[in-house]
């Protein structure tokens, strides 16, 4: 399975669950979706900080490791916002192989002098 099977279940679920969400008949439709995707990625980023930032504190005053538990919750937070890029991906009708593809290699090429420097 690649990515592009992965955005079209997406799409599937969330064609199925929230139709309301691909009513896209205008511009004020597609900025209502758009504005929900960006308010679910940044809650479930805010989520997946609060995490780390109760996990540091936790480590910065009492010590000790990572529990397994606590990783699967990250784990968790980090799905969350993998599923709220694929379904940003698929309103903007963007194809996340080709793109990520496309980002890696002008990241390599921009990050050229730290490879050269090691
Ligand atoms: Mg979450």
């Amino acid at each position: 399975m690649d990515i592009k099977d992965i955005q079209k279940m997406q799409k599937e679920f969330d064609l199925e669950y929230f139709p309301k969400f691909w009513e896209l008949s205008s511009v004020q439709d597609f900025m209502d979706s758009l504005k929900h995707v960006a308010i679910g990625l940044a809650g479930e980023v805010g989520e997946f900080s609060n995490l780390v930032k109760k996990l540091d504190r936790r480590i910065m005053n009492l010590g000790g490791g990572i529990e397994e538990e606590y990783m699967d919750r990250l784990r968790d937070e980090v799905t969350d916002i993998f599923i709220y890029v694929l379904i940003a991906a698929n309103l903007l009708e963007m194809n996340l192989d080709d793109a990520f593809l496309k980002k890696l290699k002008y990241n390599r090429e921009r990050f050229q002098e730290f490879r050269d420097n090691d």
